[in-house]
């Protein structure tokens, strides 16, 4: 089969389109016949080796497709199945090893991108605005990269929950799409300064909540667009990680909260998976979530594909299919 192999960290050049062997399941695992693989910035942090992974490696977190064998000891799956996973590595490839219990099951309403798109983007939006931040009807929200794919997917949930949404773009094409999504205000982060735009949005209250996955680029002034009590939720690091914070600065500005949560946190107990992917997918089949899945790259595009994503190109979903 053909994959997308890692052998050394660097740019997208290190992405090698390869013939490689079809894996062989565990008896509590099975085989998926991948249709569509999410790409997802986690991917590109771990080919150039800020997030370390062990090498080589065949890339990509996320996928959905047709289950085609199936372990020894797996039960309720069957050959046919069609199926999406996510924290599994492995996704750019044609065929996929998964651990039965990291797979949910796809409505027939869903198809196959929405699928993958649904699981680390979808999931990602449902825990940041459930649990990481609950956000209450009222609550001023600021979401950084706000046409991105997780962006444009916690606009929408933040919206059904009632709250006022200040999102953040590059872009007037990406303010469109963010305005479509449901956000009350965007600010174009590269022309203006966002904090004191902000502020004057909120009467000078500042926000509840902060979304910040652009990282070192905004996170100072993000912690200084919250109103006391406020929480600072970095989940992501797209302009580089923040590595250097004093916590006692927390104090004066209003007795914040920060906190740095992962996806595969959210997701580790099966209770967790099924709610999240189970509420991610309705919402799709009733049309509650617009999921925009736009870029569509074959399996030997991958290196164009990281082009794309890292070079602020892309909006919404961006999609392999092998
Ligand atoms: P996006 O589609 O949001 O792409 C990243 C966006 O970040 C760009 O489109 C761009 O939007 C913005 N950006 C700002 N500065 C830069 C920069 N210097 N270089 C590149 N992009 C920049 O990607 P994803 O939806 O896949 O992921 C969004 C973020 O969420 C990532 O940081 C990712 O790591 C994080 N994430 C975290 C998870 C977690 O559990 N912690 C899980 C999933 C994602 P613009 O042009 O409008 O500025």
């Amino acid at each position: 089969m053909k994959a997308i192999r890692v052998h050394e960290n660097g740019g997208p050049e290190v992405l090698s389109f390869e013939e490689v062997e079809i894996p062989f399941i565990g008896e509590e695992e099975v085989l998926v016949k991948v249709e569509s693989a999410g790409i997802n910035f986690i991917d590109t942090y771990q080919r150039s080796g800020l997030y370390q992974i062990p090498l080589p490696s065949t890339l990509g977190l996320e996928a959905s497709g047709t289950i085609v064998d199936v372990g020894t000891n797996v039960t309720g799956l069957r050959v046919g199945d069609r199926v999406a996973y996510t924290n599994v590595a492995g996704a750019y490839a044609e065929y996929a090893a998964v651990p039965a219990d990291k797979l949910v099951s796809i409505p027939e309403s869903v198809s196959f991108d929405q699928g993958a798109a649904a699981m680390l983007q979808g999931c990602t939006a449902h825990y940041l605005s459930m649990s990481t931040y609950k956000v209450q009807a009222g609550d001023r929200c600021l979401i950084h990269a706000a046409a991105g794919g997780v962006g444009l997917l916690l606009i929408q949930m933040v919206k059904m929950l009632g709250g006022f949404v200040i999102g953040t773009v590059s872009t007037e094409a990406k303010a469109e799409l963010a305005r479509n999504a449901g956000a009350d205000e965007v600010i174009l982060y590269n022309d203006r300064d966002f904090q004191s735009e902000v502020l004057k949005i909120t009467d000078g209250a500042g926000v509840n909540v902060a979304y910040d996955s652009v990282g070192e680029a905004t996170f100072a002034k993000s912690i200084d667009c919250l109103c006391r009590f406020g929480h600072m939720v970095l989940y992501g690091n797209a302009s580089g990680p923040v590595t250097e914070f004093n916590p006692a600065t927390l104090g004066p500005k209003g007795s914040l909260f920060l906190t740095r949560p992962t996806l595969f946190d959210y997701l580790a107990s099966r209770e967790d998976l099924d709610w999240r992917s189970g509420d991610v997918f309705r919402w799709i089949s009733e049309n509650k979530l617009n999921l925009r899945v736009e870029h569509f790259y074959s399996l030997s595009e991958a290196q164009s594909a990281h082009q794309a994503l890292e070079s602020r190109q892309t909006t919404g979903k961006v999609i392999l299919r092998p």
